[in-house]
């Protein structure tokens, strides 16, 4: 096949797909792919905007042999789950793409992952930059999402309270343990932003993160942030056994492949979860039970937030009988978690 370039790309593979069923185009006042920029209509009174920004980058995000489908996929997805834990409805996107070269199977597969939870998003695809790369500098592909959340209702992470239940959704520790034996994983591969559980939040819990760098870091991020609102230093007691392990984590458990505390030490610290990790007050406990079943999505209580005098921002882990873990369990949950720079 001939070799196609930036404005092929543009005009056969994007636009053509990129309004397909997405009744953002319903607007006069919509106006996606083709002119300098996109025209986004005005939100319904009442909202407000919500923007994001992810990257996915050769080498450092995924392998260079990545099912293309399923980048496609993971690329809107990690966005969607920014929206979802601020509470707020998907809008429109754009996609940055940097690329060695237009292969068109290989783009093929990438748009129908990304325009498939496009779709099924409502989210549609308005704009974007595409750009060729020397042979040997490592692709990247950055979305930026545009979302709404009623004015002034978007879960944050600076509004726990000393109190609070602290919940998780769906199942820990998959991806990472599939990161650890280099085999694909659903949980890894083809995440599923909560957007459904994050708008059913709204109004109910006092404080929302994603899991994209481990529970045990994004459970650190939640108390920082909240700890300047309050005079002490917030801390947050989690329980062991109530850590919700992923059904490949299950497995491995019951055929004695991995010890109970390794697999609970996955879900304490893996990343590519994209589940939510949120606060809200023991009163509405029954609320967050009923979302749960509505949704059919597991939600687990796991610890709660307390204040703390000494030091700041501690994660304290006990088992079941209210005792300590093991030192050297709870330190490689201290440890755990990812930083770009210092890793
Ligand atoms: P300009 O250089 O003026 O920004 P471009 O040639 O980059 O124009 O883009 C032409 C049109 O194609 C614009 O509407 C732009 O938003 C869209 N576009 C370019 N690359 C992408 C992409 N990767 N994804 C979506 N839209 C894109
Ligand atoms: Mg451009």
């Amino acid at each position: 096949m001939a070799s196609l370039g930036e404005f092929d790309f543009i005009g056969q593979f994007l636009k053509s797909q990129a309004a397909q069923g997405q009744p953002f185009f319903d607007s006069p006042l919509a106006l996606g792919i083709g002119d300098d920029a996109a025209l986004v209509p005005p939100l319904p009174a009442g909202e407000q905007m919500v923007m994001a920004t992810d990257m996915l980058v050769e080498g450092r995000h995924y392998r260079s042999d990545v099912d293309p489908e399923s980048l496609g996929h993971k690329v809107l997805a990690v966005n969607l789950s920014d929206l979802a834990a601020m509470g707020a409805r998907p809008v429109a996107f754009t996609l940055a793409a940097a690329m060695r070269s237009i292969d068109p199977d290989w783009l093929t597969a990438f748009l129908k992952g990304l325009f498939t939870l496009a779709r099924k998003s409502q989210c549609p695809l308005i704009g974007g930059d595409t750009v060729g790369l020397n042979a040997d500098a490592p692709q990247s592909f950055t979305v930026t999402v545009i979302g709404a959340v009623p004015r002034g209702k978007a879960l944050l992470r600076s509004g726990l309270q000393p109190g609070d239940d602290l919940w998780v959704s769906g199942s820990l520790g998959d991806a990472a343990f599939a990161v650890s034996r280099w085999v694909p994983d659903v949980k890894l591969d083809w995440p599923d932003p909560r957007l459904a559980l994050g708008h059913r939040l709204l109004g109910l819990a006092t404080a929302a993160i994603d899991i994209s760098d481990g529970l045990s870091a994004e459970l650190r991020h939640l108390l920082a942030a909240s700890s300047t609102r309050h005079s002490n230093n917030l801390a947050a007691s989690l329980e062991w056994q109530m850590l919700p392990l992923g059904p490949s984590l299950r497995a491995a458990v019951d055929t004695q492949t991995v010890t109970e505390d390794r697999a609970r030490v996955f879900a304490a610290t893996g990343g590519d979860e994209y589940e939510l990790l949120f606060a809200a007050a023991p009163s509405v406990r029954d609320q967050i039970a009923a979302i749960g079943k509505d949704l059919s999505l597991t939600l687990t209580r796991i610890g709660c937030v307390n204040t703390e005098s000494v030091a700041s921002c501690a994660i304290r882990w006990s088992d079941s009988q209210g005792q300590p873990i093991r030192a050297e369990l709870a330190a490689e949950c201290a440890q755990g978690g990812f930083d770009h720079f210092k890793s």
